[in-house]
């Protein structure tokens, strides 16, 4: 059995959430970085939500081609006009993800006015798996494990696989975080961009399917105590050549947008300071491994993160 993820393996969504605490302003900054653990090991909640609660299953994904050849034409962006084409129902069962994005922006603009600190963490921690997940391409499908192309198992391949493996050659700086002028328009965008690139991300799978030998596909791994059919190491190099780094800009993009989207919603709340809500300040030997972190990541590589990865799955 092969072992599938959803949504960026949980050791990329640790990576963006972590990452996009560095490209906050700086004050934003002391207050996200005392608290980056929790927006760190916080950044798959919403995939573990999904276990217990069936009402955020479909708030991971968009099916755009359900819609049509031209969907980011057809669907109205504003949720009442598009449930009023579609229907709630249809809206529900094709996934919901540029609008969860809106709905946790304007949750965390509003938990930022309220100066509620437990409000900020969930909520910034929550915004940013979803618009993580709206960076990945298979997100954006109804083929989104290729089960509909005999290719299943390429999500998990794609979006944790090829970073578990290669992310840490990947340069994911893209600058300091942007303030986006409007959340929802933004959200359709990167769902636009990752909608462009499923084609490819299966077209470029099928194609090395084809060519690569049969025998060397697969190996069997063990995680925890399982023993695990997946794809070989020479498998996932092949393919991650073949993406010609779309997944290092996928991340990059995450990243960016996740501080972006942060960023945004503090200053619609009126830049409240953040510095006062600091509970437990970081300690010295604490601050200087962020800051060590901080320059790997800005000089264009990947900091060593020993202390979270694979833990979890
Ligand atoms: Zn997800």
């Amino acid at each position: 059995m092969l072992l599938f993820c959803s949504s960026w393996g949980f050791y990329a969504h640790y990576r963006i959430n972590r990452l996009a605490v560095y490209l906050l302003p700086k004050a934003m900054a002391g207050f996200y970085k005392s608290n980056i653990s929790f927006i760190t090991e916080h950044a798959v909640s919403a995939d573990r939500r999904r276990y217990v609660d069936s009402a955020e299953i479909p708030r991971h994904y968009f099916d755009a081609d359900h819609y049509g050849k031209d969907p980011f034409h057809t669907v109205p962006q504003k949720w009442n006009d598009a449930a009023k084409k579609y229907s709630t129902d249809t809206l529900l069962k094709y996934g919901t993800l540029p609008w969860t994005i809106q709905q946790n922006y304007y949750r965390l603009v509003k938990a930022f006015k309220n100066h509620d600190t437990s409000a900020i963490l969930n909520t910034s921690a929550y915004l940013a798996h979803y618009v993580a997940d709206a960076c990945v391409p298979l997100h954006l499908t109804q083929n989104h494990d290729g089960q509909l192309s005999g290719q299943a198992g390429v999500h998990a391949l794609w979006e944790s696989r090829l970073p578990e493996q290669f992310s840490q050659q990947y340069s994911c700086y893209a600058g300091k975080a942007r303030y986006i002028e409007n959340p929802l328009w933004q959200a359709f965008i990167l769902c636009r961009a990752s909608f462009k690139g499923a084609d490819s991300v299966l077209r470029t799978e099928r194609q090395l399917n084809k060519t690569f030998p049969a025998n060397k596909k697969y190996t069997v791994v063990t995680r925890g105590k399982r023993k695990l059919k997946d794809y070989s190491p020479a498998y996932c190099k092949t393919y991650h050549r073949a993406l010609q780094g779309m997944v290092q800009r996928r991340m990059r993009i995450a990243i960016l947008n996740t501080a972006s989207f942060w960023y945004s919603a503090w200053v619609d709340a009126g830049q409240p300071d953040l510095d006062k809500l600091i509970e437990k300040p970081l300690s010295t030997s604490q601050r200087q491994q962020l800051m060590k972190e901080e320059a790997v990541f800005k000089s264009g590589k990947m900091p060593f993160f020993p202390d979270f990865g694979l833990v979890n799955q």
